[in-house]
């Protein structure tokens, strides 16, 4: 297959190598700073100048994009936008974790080229794209998604098929939602054994063991015990992603109360300086808090 990879940041650049590494495709990659192309040409993709001329003859154009505005500029700026030179009958896939509704509206300017729209946002993060263990969430027609299902296999260990257009981005903000609310909470609760004569070590060792604990809030508990938080889902993506998600729901005239909160905590922790730590990281905002609060040092392991 042509395929063409737009977006080389953290996940982007993992998966285009992952394709380069089969062998099997003619790869060409684009990102908005050009210096990101070098180690993907020098492993044997061509580089364009802008996303219409990376899509231009390719069957299945992949993106891995910030968030809705970088998506709406890649795919759709009228001169250098993928959409403009894509031909009818290939497959546009948004892998980026984006808004429901900026799905909708990609997948309808798609329809009037005629080109076959699926969001394809994955789950996972920096360790799982690098081993090819990244589960995707298919929104889109079943047919569409069969046809690119065997590429997407090459980059990911599980394919699911969600439901129409929307359908993976809303299952993808759902599952953030879940795994960020759960962090916030084992955050919290290991800050508040600050002063305590539990020990902060123990108490993770045993919640661990307890099936109280989902693995994924066992995983981050134990992260948490460390002092350095280098980033694999980096807490500015995190609080983004709660956004959408209560975007999401306000649009329907709900409100995700665990999700606000949420965004809320993780908001304060970017508004400490810690946005580009990992997600874990956010438990640096509650052993502040309880230090100042108790007058003692960091927390207790
Ligand atoms: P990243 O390292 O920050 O990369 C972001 C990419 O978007 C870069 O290629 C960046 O280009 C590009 N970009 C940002 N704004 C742009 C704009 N206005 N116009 C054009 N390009 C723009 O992020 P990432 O970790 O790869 O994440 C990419 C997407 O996957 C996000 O939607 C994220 O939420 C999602 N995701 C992330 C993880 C994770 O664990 N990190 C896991 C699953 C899904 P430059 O290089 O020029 O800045």
């Amino acid at each position: 297959m042509k395929i063409a990879v737009l977006g080389l940041g953290a996940m982007g650049s993992r998966m285009a190598r992952r394709l380069l590494a089969t062998g099997e495709h003619d790869l060409t990659v684009w990102n908005r700073t050009a210096e990101a192309t070098r180690p993907l040409t020098e492993a044997g993709a061509a580089a364009a100048a802008t996303p219409a001329a990376a899509a231009e003859q390719c069957d299945l154009v992949l993106s891995m994009l910030r968030d809705d505005d970088a998506g709406r500029e890649v795919w759709l700026a009228p001169e250098t936008g993928a959409l403009a030179a894509m031909a009818p009958g290939t497959v546009a896939a948004d892998c980026s974790t984006v808004t429901p509704a900026f799905s909708a509206e990609l997948a309808a300017r798609c329809a009037e080229r005629g080109v076959d729209f699926l969001d394809a946002p994955v789950l996972g993060s920096r360790p799982q794209a690098e081993a090819g263990t990244l589960i995707f969430l298919v929104g889109g027609r079943p047919a569409v998604s069969h046809r690119v299902e065997p590429v997407l296999r090459q980059i990911g260990g599980a394919v699911h098929q969600m439901g129409p257009t929307g359908t993976g981005t809303r299952m993808k903000l759902l599952l953030n939602s879940l795994f960020a609310v759960q962090v916030a909470a084992v955050a919290e609760l290991l800050g508040a054994l600050h002063g305590t004569d539990l020990d902060t070590a123990r108490a993770v060792e045993v919640l661990a063991a307890t099936p109280v604990a989902s693995p994924a809030a066992a995983t981050a508990a134990t992260a948490m015990l460390g002092h350095t938080f280098p980033a694999a889902f980096p807490i500015d993506l995190v609080a983004k992603d709660l956004r959408y998600a209560a975007a999401d729901a306000a649009s329907r005239h709900l409100t995700i109360a665990l999700t606000h909160t949420a965004a809320d905590i993780y908001q304060q922790a970017i508004d400490r300086g810690h946005g580009q730590d990992n997600i874990t990281g956010v438990v640096q905002l509650f052993r502040a808090a309880a230090a100042r609060l108790t007058g003692g040092g960091a927390l207790r392991r």
